[in-house]
């Protein structure tokens, strides 16, 4: 089969789309024909061989992607969820199923959590191999790119949000970097809630976007410090929750967004991850600051649920062949566009 691959972590052109041996599933595994991948900035992080802790150590050549949609072609001997010809998407998040967090239900804080496209093998290839448990079911009237593009962002967004900030209807919530992938999922799914959304995106055309997926009041960042604006518009008072996943770049800036006794809560640090925090500021307004990381099964099938229904839609931004991933860790890294880019096996095209 085809996959995109690299066999050296380093910039774009280490990316290929050539031949790797077909995979055969385990018994407790699916063999999926895939009909449209999806990248997250996790991709271009994995490229360069940067994980959330420090540098990656994965087999070479390495098949990057975290999801994924398509139709099960074979399963394991162990697999009565599917069967041939069922439409499947991929959700990326490996637990253990032992450990002690898990063994509480809390399967993201797994001591051996790992992420498919990031620690082992990922999807971006004609055919994958995943574990059952694994595979979420799509509904036949679902577009692929539409169920490639959805799982990650949404998971991530939804745990954020709703599991952990707790988000409330009628509280205000900041969402920087709506233009992105988990962002313009964050409005959508803070609208949902019923709450006041304010979203930052770097040009008006974005900022038209994220208005027309749900956010109430938008701040153009490279014009104004968004911070100044959040306490313009809100009187001086700040709102109850920031969503922040650039890091360095923004984090005092979000610190200084919030209400007394308001929340951020961050699943990423694109710009940087040891920002300078003000711990006076944190104490006297009685922040509370919560890391989030995807979503556990229960998560994934509620916000999915949501968006098969068409509550919630990822945006599009460009989908290319898979012999062109390369340009499409460009458009992620140079933020460009607003949305998801799609990748389609070539032959598929
Ligand atoms: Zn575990």
């Amino acid at each position: 089969m085809q996959a995109v691959q690299f066999s050296e972590h380093g910039d774009t052109d280490v990316i290929e789309y050539d031949d790797f041996p077909d995979p055969e599933p385990d018994d407790d595994e699916v063999l999926v024909d895939v009909k449209a991948g999806a990248l997250n900035h996790l991709d271009v992080f994995t490229r360069m061989g940067l994980g959330a802790l420090g540098r990656l150590d994965v087999e070479m050549p390495h098949i990057p992607g975290s999801d994924a949609a398509g139709v099960v072609a074979e399963v394991g001997e162990d697999v009565a969820r599917f069967e041939p010809g069922d439409h499947v998407a991929v959700s990326a998040g490996l637990s253990c199923g032992h450990c002690e967090f898990c063994r509480d239900g809390e399967p993201t804080l797994c001591e051996n959590f790992q992420i498919i496209g990031e620690h082992v093998r990922g999807v971006h290839s004609e055919q994958t191999v995943v574990p059952a448990e694994n595979l979420v079911p799509v509904p036949e009237h679902v577009d692929w790119e539409i169920a490639a593009a959805s799982p990650l962002v949404f998971q991530t967004a939804w745990r954020m949000l709703v599991t952990r900030a707790d988000l409330q209807p009628g509280e205000s919530i900041l969402v920087l970097g709506a233009s992105g992938g988990v962002g313009h999922a964050a409005v959508q799914i803070a609208d949902y809630v019923g709450a006041e959304v304010y979203a930052t995106a770097s040009t008006e055309e974005k900022l038209e976007y994220a208005a027309e997926v749900g956010a109430d009041h938008t701040i153009n960042y490279d014009a104004e410090n968004f911070a100044d604006a959040i306490a313009d518009v809100t009187d001086e008072r700040g709102v109850d929750v920031v969503v922040d996943h650039i890091g360095k770049a923004t984090w005092q800036d979000s610190l200084d967004s919030l209400a007394k006794g308001g929340r951020i809560v961050t699943c990423g640090a694109t710009t940087g991850r040891d920002p300078e925090t003000d711990l006076n500021a944190i104490f006297w307004n009685q922040y509370e600051i919560h890391g989030s990381t995807m979503g556990t099964p229960g998560e994934v099938d509620d916000v999915l649920e949501l968006v098969w229904k068409g509550e919630f839609e990822p945006r599009i931004r460009e989908t290319l062949p898979m012999s062109e991933t390369a340009r499409a860790h460009e458009i992620i890294s140079n933020r460009e566009g607003f949305g998801k880019v799609v990748v389609v096996p070539d032959s598929e095209l």
